[in-house]
């Protein structure tokens, strides 16, 4: 199953994140080499858009302008269902204050909202640019549906993950290893389907 136009043998991941790199690189394997884009770029692009999708595509374009190279985006956050889908593309700048402050004020924004309306789900966008002016970039989304807790729980994890209840596991987000929330998490989906566009296993 592998695309027509692919493959290539370099493409530029649109973000500082070296884990991120490190996870993607994994992912492609060896057929592929992921470079930061710090090497091509000196400001980050400005994330203007009103979706992921927008924003991933806007990353990426970015990227693969300054490099001359295939380019790679992600974009992921929180939606509510409650909150009509907030945080969302502002989940990680919801309270201005870091992981903790964002925590406080879901939990303040959602005090009285009954446990079956605490629906919400996790998203990551992959955006994947052939060249910056590609008119069929690949995009993947992986979404990873929950409820958010009146309290947080556990430790592991980052950002919603103790507020993050994972029905299919039983347990908060941030209650899950590592190796756990990897099978099953937003970001997985979505790079599981990138695998499988680019006709890896
Ligand atoms: P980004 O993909 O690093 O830009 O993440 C955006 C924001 O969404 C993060 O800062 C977190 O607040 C939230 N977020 C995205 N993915 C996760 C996750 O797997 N667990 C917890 N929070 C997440």
């Amino acid at each position: 199953m592998s695309d027509p136009v692919l493959p290539f043998d370099k493409l530029v991941l649109a973000s500082g994140n070296a884990g991120k790199l490190a996870e993607l690189q994994a992912m492609l394997g060896s057929s592929v080499e992921v470079l930061p884009q710090s090497q091509f770029i000196k400001e980050e692009a400005e994330e203007t858009g009103s979706s992921f999708v927008e924003n991933a595509l806007i990353k990426a374009r970015h990227a693969a302008r300054a490099s001359g190279l295939p380019a790679l985006a992600d974009d992921s956050g929180l939606a509510v269902d409650a909150l009509d889908g907030a945080p969302g593309i502002h989940s990680a700048r919801y309270a201005f204050g870091g992981d903790a402050a964002n925590n406080v004020k879901l939990i303040d924004e959602l005090r009285g909202v009954e446990d079956g309306k605490r629906t919400a789900r996790f998203i990551c966008v992959l955006a994947l640019l052939r060249h910056a002016d590609d008119p069929t970039p690949i995009i993947c989304e992986g979404v990873w549906e929950g409820r958010i807790l009146l309290e947080p729980r556990g430790t592991n994890g980052f950002g919603y993950d103790p507020l993050f209840w994972v029905p299919e596991a039983g347990k908060a987000s941030a209650e899950l290893t590592a190796a756990e929330k990897n099978s099953m998490s937003h970001r997985a989906r979505a790079m599981q389907l990138l695998r499988e566009r680019l006709g890896l296993r």
